[in-house]
């Protein structure tokens, strides 16, 4: 469920950093994934996709 906090909206959006993605435990094809750094959330399916990191930690559960 995604929830619109105007005062995120206002936020400057373009990212500057590389999403630190913290994934969710995986229950199905997709698994979602919250940036730590910026709060963006992403779904992510069972491969890893674009240039994102993620940590080794993170690379374990999804490998
Ligand atoms: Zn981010």
């Amino acid at each position: 469920m995604k929830t619109m906090d105007a005062t995120t909206a206002v936020l400057e959006k373009e990212t500057t950093h590389a999403h630190r993605w913290r994934i969710e435990e995986a229950r199905g094809p997709q698994s979602r994934g919250v940036c730590k750094i910026c709060g963006e959330e992403k779904l992510f399916k069972n491969w890893l996709e674009d240039s994102d990191f993620i940590t080794n930690e993170e690379h374990r559960q999804a490998a």
